[in-house]
């Protein structure tokens, strides 16, 4: 079977960047890493990583004890945390890295920005990702996480000065629609499209792939990564046959009997070595 892989497949150069620095100061094991809440959402990455002395502690919201070496490291990840988080981890004393992603930095600059000048701000995105809730801790208490219509019918009345922010990771489509919903409400509004050129990419491949004569799509990467479901998701909406898949082991040839041209996508927190293995496999077939 013809194999064809997306260019943007794999790790961004977020995640890229924030696995590089853990594992610089890793020093291949010499020294323990933490990260809090897991650097990347991909299990078998994390396994490896864990083995390379990169620890992922806790909740990334907790502020139970943890028992950590003082003479490790602690590594922010590439999703970013709010001012207050910063403060809290910094008071532990170990030594401070701060790996979140220039581009999700930005964001919470403009939210920043726009709180200091009396703005409330709406975040499309999901409530509970760790980015939203970074974000939301820019706001100056005025911070406004919506998904839906329903959402924005439900927020309390929010005056003149509103502005609207993305999650880095959000469908475009989706942030046009919503932010216009809101301008009906808000005339005024101030719309930053904070989606992020990473993700851009991988949503904008999946048409490259169906233009490219895919007869079906696979989707690579963790089942409970929200980014591989949105992006299994806008596979599915290209009306190609969709397999959201953690590794090669889930690949059922018998599903990809009649097809001749397969593309294959991942997600930004899935390792090159699962998509080869993946590629690999489903060449054999
Ligand atoms: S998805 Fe985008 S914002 Fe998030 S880490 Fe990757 S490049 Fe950065």
């Amino acid at each position: 079977m013809k194999v064809i892989r997306a260019k943007s497949a794999g790790f961004c150069w977020g995640v890229e960047r924030a696995i590089g620095i853990a594992r610089n100061h890793a020093d291949a094991g010499k020294r323990n890493v933490y990260s809090d809440g897991p650097l990347i959402h991909n299990r078998q990455m994390m396994e490896k990583l864990e083995a390379e002395g990169i620890h992922e502690v806790g909740d990334y919201q907790s502020r139970g004890a943890l028992a950590l070496d003082s003479e490790g490291v602690l590594v922010v990840r590439a999703h970013g945390i709010s001012p207050e988080r910063r403060e809290y981890l910094k008071s532990l004393g170990l030594e401070f890295r701060d790996a979140t992603c220039p581009d999700v930095g930005i964001v919470a600059g403009k939210i920043r920005r726009m709180a200091r000048n009396g703005y409330s701000t709406i975040i499309f995105g999901d409530h509970d990702h760790p980015e939203v809730i970074g974000l939301l801790g820019y706001t100056e208490g005025r911070g406004h996480p919506v998904e839906s219509e329903a959402d924005i019918d439900a927020l309390p009345e929010l005056g003149e000065k509103v502005c609207m922010v993305s999650q880095t990771t959000m469908f475009t489509d989706d942030f046009a629609k919503l932010s216009a919903y809101v301008r009906s409400k808000y005339p005024e509004l101030v719309v930053f499209d904070t989606i992020c050129g990473a993700t851009k990419a991988r949503q904008s491949d999946i048409e490259v792939l169906v233009r490219e004569g895919a007869q079906a799509i696979v989707v690579i990467g963790g089942h409970h990564s929200a980014n591989t479901r949105k992006l299994a998701t806008l596979a599915e909406k290209s009306g190609l046959p969709t397999f959201h898949i953690e590794t090669a082991a889930e690949l059922d040839s018998g599903a990809f009997a009649g097809f001749e041209r397969v593309g294959v996508t991942a997600g930004a927190s899935t390792p090159d070595f699962l998509i080869d293995a993946v590629c690999e496999k489903l060449a054999a077939m």
